[in-house]
């Protein structure tokens, strides 16, 4: 049996390997993708130690660090977890400890508002002293004694006619993935955080034109991306517009329907072969602020798009995951509101011996981000020592004992 299996080979799963090296803990990785999203970011300026680093380049160092220290990486996917059997279930305390540090918290699994130092009781039937066995995909089962899920976020689908009909055909998810021809292509890319503001970046640099088409007033990606979006005149974003349609010939896409999500009256224009039908310029872009943003548009960019007959080639859903936690609903984990893991100071779930690190945990811990993932990792797996331990845990560079 395995002290630890991380699920997710994400830079959360890598770390948390790497500390649980460390701490001498017998464990294994388990990942469908090694890097996870993170070997698709193409040009990586904020992670420590490196001015630029590709996706792909940063995974392969994690995972040399991994093998380097000891770590296994098995690459599957994990399709089932169950307890082993325990005994008669008894209500047990989650984790270690539930410290509340924060009055503004919402109420982790059974916490009881107030106090310093509370412990949280489960409900009966999570608590396996025996800990969990593992199935995966290619037919293994492995035991373990505690679980980190890393399992990070699946792409969000925009849910509208004709995503599906075009997917690979024109609608697409990952614009630093798909390496096509984009010489002298249209493409449009939907949302308005990082990874969608960094695909204009990327696909302006060779297709003609590019979309941004964003539900709100202002983009949310970082100043530094924001930049190039700006600098960049092949990009153009178009403000307060949401999809309601994919269209195309049947073959492939040639254009988007947009809604006005702005506060008047909605109104729908197609952009795409016959663009926008609108007598209301003012429903796609500055509609709520106007010269403070751009990431607002150009002064005259409402007007031109009104007037153009253009040709979409290819559109780039990059609206933000959904957390991975089909895995673990079926443990009794609980989930936020938002669907995220609920989640400890100590990165412990409700259910004793289930951790959770990177994307996919809640509370605003997560800033979904590569760094945050690596520090939720290495969390989870001092709080997973500790659990398996029981004791006081040695510093990783040896010598003190602190307890974590
Ligand atoms: C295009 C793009 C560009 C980005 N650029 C940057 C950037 O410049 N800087 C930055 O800091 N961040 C960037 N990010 C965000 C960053 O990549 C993520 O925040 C980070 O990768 C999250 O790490 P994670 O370990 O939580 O999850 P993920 O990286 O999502 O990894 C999840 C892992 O879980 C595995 N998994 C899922 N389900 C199972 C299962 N059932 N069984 C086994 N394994 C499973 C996956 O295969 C994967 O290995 C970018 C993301 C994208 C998509």
């Amino acid at each position: 049996m395995y002290d630890l299996i991380i699920v997710g080979s994400g830079p959360a799963g890598l770390t948390a390997s790497i500390y649980a090296s460390c701490y001498h803990m017998k464990h294994l990785v388990i990942g469908g993708v090694l890097g996870g999203q993170m070997q698709l970011a193409p040009d990586i300026l904020n992670f420590p130690g490196f001015n630029n680093i590709s996706g792909k380049e940063l995974t392969m160092k994690m995972a040399e660090q991994v093998k380097t220290r000891g770590g296994e990486i098995v690459v599957d996917s994990v399709v089932k977890i169950n307890h082993i059997a325990a005994g008669p279930a008894a209500p047990a305390e989650v984790g270690l400890t539930f410290l509340r540090t924060s009055q503004n918290r919402p109420p982790a699994g059974g916490l009881k508002a107030g106090g310093s130092a509370q412990k949280a009781s489960l409900p009966a039937g999570s608590w396996s002293i025996n800990g969990f066995e593992i199935e995966t995909m290619e037919g293994k089962k492995y035991q373990t004694k505690a679980i980190i899920l890393a399992t990070g976020t699946e792409r969000r689908k925009l849910n509208v006619p004709g995503e599906i009909e075009y997917t690979g055909r024109g609608v697409h998810y990952c614009a630093t993935c798909e390496k096509f021809d984009y010489a002298g292509k249209v493409c449009a890319v939907i949302g308005g955080a990082n990874s969608a503001v960094q695909a204009a970046v990327e696909l302006a640099q060779a297709a003609s034109k590019v979309y941004i088409i964003y539900r709100g007033t202002q983009l949310r990606g970082d100043p530094i991306w924001l930049e190039q979006v700006d600098k960049n005149p092949n990009i153009e974003v178009i403000y307060n517009s949401a999809v309601t349609e994919i269209v195309g010939d049947g073959e492939k896409i040639t254009g988007l329907k947009l809604k006005s999500t702005g506060v008047g009256p909605t109104e729908s224009a197609e952009v795409g072969l016959t663009f926008l039908r609108t007598s209301r310029p003012d429903l796609i872009g500055t509609q709520g602020g106007g010269s403070a943003q751009k990431a607002s548009l150009p002064a005259d960019s409402s007007s031109s798009i009104t007037n153009k007959n253009l040709s979409l080639d290819k559109v780039f859903i990059e609206i933000g995951g959904v957390p991975g936690t089909a895995l673990v609903i079926p443990l009794g984990v609980k989930m936020d509101q938002g669907g995220y893991i609920e989640v400890n100071e100590r990165l412990a779930t409700n259910v004793h011996g289930i951790f959770a690190a990177g994307d996919l945990v809640s509370y605003g811990l997560s800033i979904e981000q590569i760094s945050s993932a690596v520090g939720l990792g290495a969390r989870a797996a001092a709080s997973a020592f500790t659990f398996i331990k029981q004791e006081k845990a040695p510093t990783v560079w040896g010598g003190s004992q602190i307890r974590r």
